[in-house]
């Protein structure tokens, strides 16, 4: 399998330096000449878009921006931009990539469009009578807020396109109602839209039913909007039932679950981060997803059967490639350009493709070699720097340390400053 991309080699990208790692962006047109001056001059400066976006602002904090590479999505090439602090997240993601690249296929699908807002009536006085009105009336709402409130998601091909509820017993003698109303947000995640959809729709109700509305916000767990991502990769035997026992374990043990969905989150947040999505709401709709059944469960699954693993990762995953500031950041603007996503939902079945890919690639580690050798060594950089090593000091105390993990296979941040102490004792003598 060719390691180009637009005609551009990219094999040892991991070993190339800063700028050439650029070049070869600029080269394959993944990022624009005025995107590779701007990482070339390290990014935003000056504090006016940071103002504009949140209050009280003192500066940026700032998150290294990676790409992980190898990545063949529905028989498409990927660059993936990723924001994040965590060593080895990215290699580990290019690389596992790079298996399935050479030995399976990475496909992705989304079922559904449409989001939720909630109304809460939280104790309904007369049941029967919201119901009919409801049933009678809810054409007429729904034709009301798509003209003033969502024309042109509407002109776009979404809109609201429904309102339903559910009645819930509130344990006190008393019925809480919680009206549905289901949205299909085109490329913005939706948040800010539904919100004001149900907030226009509650004078109507309360006049026409009588009911008083204590509440209007969009719910994160967005079970009407599921998106898929399949790996299917040929493996020995002996792999693939580790992997599968490995995945039962994550489906069975609500504490091993969390740490497989945190996995799973490494491959989706960094990219949430890098296209400025909302990456909370996000992990707040995977959560609840991953509880629906009524106790916490991975949100992945593998099988093997006959020479292949299978896994499949499935939930909501409600993200924009428009609004909130994915295109008023120009980091995430340009994190946008560079996976030449088209939409929200192409966008979505990258993020799961990510996550599925990154979770492969640590459920194999795990059965095989262990976390501590791929994980550490890479950390091994951040153990130099706890300990306060020098530029000049630096590459001396990584053999050092690389030396005594591989024979103690452990290592701690007492240890490098332990042996950095040792290296300047001799220096000095
Ligand atoms: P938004 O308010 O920026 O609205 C999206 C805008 O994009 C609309 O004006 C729409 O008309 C326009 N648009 C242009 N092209 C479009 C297209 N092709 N498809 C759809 N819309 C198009 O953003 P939003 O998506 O409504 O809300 C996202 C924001 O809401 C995020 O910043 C998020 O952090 C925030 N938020 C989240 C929550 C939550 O998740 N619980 C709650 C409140 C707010």
């Amino acid at each position: 399998m060719s390691e180009t991309f637009n005609g551009i080699e990219f094999k040892g990208f991991s070993k190339l330096s800063f700028m050439q790692r650029l070049n070869k962006l600029l080269e394959s047109e993944s990022i624009t000449q005025e995107d590779y001056e701007f990482l070339k001059s390290g990014g935003l400066k000056s504090v006016q878009l940071g103002e504009k976006f949140i209050e009280n602002t003192i500066g940026y904090f700032q998150l290294p921006i990676g790409v992980a590479t190898q990545f063949c999505i529905d028989d498409k090439e990927f660059f993936i931009p990723m924001a994040v602090e965590e060593t080895s997240i990215i290699a580990a993601a290019s690389k596992t990539a790079k298996w399935i690249k050479e030995s399976g296929s990475i496909t992705t699908e989304v079922f559904g469009t449409e989001i939720i807002g909630q109304i809460q009536i939280a104790k309904v006085k007369n049941l029967e009578k919201l119901t009919t009105l409801l049933q009678a009336r809810k054409k007429e709402y729904i034709q009301l807020v798509n003209k003033e409130v969502v024309p042109n998601l509407v002109l776009r091909g979404g809109g609201v396109s429904d309102i339903t509820w559910r009645v819930i017993d509130r344990g006190d003698g008393f019925q809480m109602v919680v009206i549905h109303v289901m949205m299909n947000p085109c490329d913005a995640m939706g948040a800010n839209l539904i919100n004001q959809v149900c907030e226009y729709l509650k004078n109507p109700l309360q006049e026409q039913s009588g009911e008083m509305i204590t509440m209007c916000i969009l719910s994160n767990l967005v079970d009407t909007k599921i998106t898929q991502a399949k790996v299917q990769i040929k493996v020995d035997e002996e792999l693939g039932l580790k992997i599968q026992e490995a995945s039962l374990f994550a489906e069975l043990d609500p504490y091993r679950a969390a740490t497989n969905n945190k996995g799973v989150l490494n491959g989706i947040d960094p990219i949430m981060i890098a296209t400025g999505n909302d990456w909370r709401a996000v992990e707040a709709g995977i959560h609840a997803y991953a509880c629906r059944e009524g106790r916490y469960s991975s949100i992945t699954r593998w099988r093997y059967q006959d020479g292949t693993l299978e896994g499949v990762f499935r939930a909501p995953l409600i993200v924009g490639t428009v609004g909130g500031v994915t295109q008023l950041h120009p980091m995430a603007k340009m994190s946008l350009r560079m996976m030449r996503v088209q939409s929200a939902s192409d966008l979505s079945r990258v993020a799961a493709a990510v996550g599925l890919v990154q979770n492969l690639g640590a459920l194999k580690a795990l059965t095989t070699v262990g976390i501590i050798e791929g994980h550490m060594k890479l950390h091994i950089k951040n153990l130099t720097l706890g300990a306060g090593a020098t530029e000049a000091e630096i590459p001396l105390l990584e053999t050092k340390l690389e030396q005594f993990l591989n024979v103690k296979k452990r290592i701690t941040l007492s240890h490098a400053i332990e042996m950095l102490q040792e290296i300047r004792t001799s220096q000095r003598m």
